[in-house]
């Protein structure tokens, strides 16, 4: 049994896996993933794969510096991660749609153009008229969109699987159905997990334990404001065409995928650890479709899933140095945004890590702003 990690990461999430490939891209050795059911989390059904970051209106704060810093690092990645695993995480630059159906909802996004441009050359107001050019299977009822010309699309499952193989030949050792129990300290340091597979003395410690990164917190006497989020999907097979942008309306939003099937997504639930979908929540996101896309009321129903986006207090995520542990660095709290957000996540924590200043600003998603 192995003794010992140089560096443990406690979850085998899209971000726990997404830092053990930065790990292993960088030549670090002695790295250790610790996953409790089966690597992927909630990245394994996240099937849309949208990379949107803020609302359009929300450029400039700092969630949105973060998310468009690992939207620029998404190409470079995915590239790498094809060329080493020969997995291909299907990236598209799709752009998006914010789709207005009342005058309410078309006053809250039919922002200014010069506003508009500051953010996009391309990004502007279309009238009912042009959208229905630009995506003519899109209902007749809306009265317009925002078009979002910087969104992309990923295949996730994909992707956190590639991320999990490339860091598995980069030499990380991948230990699945292990989970952490419990810590060993000794005054600010923690020197080993203990684990359902025994004990496990390590160096460092990264914590990405998605929606139970609260429970995982407590273990290591962390007080985490993080907690799970529960999301539905629905998967349709469409026969004919769809959708070529991603669609939004509110929190709930289409994206259509180049094998013909179109992901519809998501609630948003406080429903504890429960990850099965519901009779209400399929049928919201049923009608949504089909009431923005027609063609989509003669899809095929595939499937229904449901997962745990892990939320913190302030809805920022948690990225940085554990507060009054020397050892241990957390990486959780991504909410509706953990794979857009793994490379720059990924990128950063291997900077601290390594004992480096990381390119982006940590400073709003410290850990320890919690305890002020
Ligand atoms: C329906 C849905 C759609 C989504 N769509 C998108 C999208 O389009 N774009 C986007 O950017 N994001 C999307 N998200 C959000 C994204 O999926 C999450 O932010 C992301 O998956 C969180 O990753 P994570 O690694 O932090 O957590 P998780 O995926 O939850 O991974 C944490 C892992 O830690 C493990 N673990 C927990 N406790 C222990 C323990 N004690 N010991 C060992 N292991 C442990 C768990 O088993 C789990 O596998 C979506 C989420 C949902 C639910």
């Amino acid at each position: 049994m192995q003794e010992s990690a140089e560096i443990a990461i406690v979850g085998g999430g899209i971000i726990g896996c997404a830092i053990a490939y930065q790990l292993a891209a960088r030549g670090h050795r002695g790295v250790t993933v610790l996953e409790r059911d089966r690597v992927g989390g909630q990245a394994a059904i996240a099937f849309a794969g949208l990379l949107a970051g803020a609302a359009p209106g929300h450029r400039a704060d700092p969630f949105s510096t973060l998310a468009s810093a690992s939207l620029e690092r998404f190409p470079g990645v995915a590239a790498d991660l094809h060329q080493r695993t020969g997995v291909d995480p299907e990236l598209r630059h799709t752009g998006a749609l914010y789709l207005a159906l009342t005058a309410d909802e078309e006053t809250a996004l039919r922002l200014p153009p010069e506003t508009l441009r500051q953010y996009h050359p391309e990004c502007r107001w279309l009238e009912a008229r042009e959208l229905r050019e630009l995506e003519p299977e899109v209902s007749p009822l809306f009265r317009g969109a925002l078009y979002v010309p910087w969104e992309w699309q990923v295949l996730s499952p994909r992707l956190v699987q590639a991320y999990a193989r490339a860091a598995a030949l980069g030499g990380v050792h991948i230990r699945e159905t292990v989970e952490v129990r419990g810590v060993e300290r000794e005054g600010e340091r923690v020197t080993a997990l203990v684990t359902s597979d025994g004990r496990l003395a390590v160096g460092q410690v990264v914590l990405a334990a998605g929606g139970w990164s609260g429970h995982v917190g407590r273990l290591f006497g962390l007080s985490l404001p993080v907690g799970p989020l529960r999301g539905q999907i629905i998967r349709l097979a469409a026969w004919g065409p769809t959708v070529r942008r991603s669609l939004y309306r509110g929190d709930l939003y289409i994206g259509a995928k180049a094998d013909g099937t179109v992901a519809v997504g998501s609630t948003e639930e406080l429903a504890s650890f429960d990850r099965r979908p519901t009779g209400a929540g399929v049928a919201l996101l049923s009608r949504f479709a089909v009431e923005t896309v027609p063609a989509l009321g003669q899809a095929t129903f595939l499937d229904a899933w449901a997962g745990l986006r892990p939320l913190s207090e302030d809805g920022l995520p948690l990225i940085g140095r554990a507060p009054g542990l020397a050892n241990v660095l957390v990486a959780t709290g991504h909410a509706r945004n953990g794979v857009l957000l793994s490379p720059i996540t990924a990128e950063a924590i291997a900077d601290l890590l390594e004992g480096r200043p990381p390119a982006v600003d940590l400073a709003p998603f410290d850990p320890a702003r919690f305890g002020r």
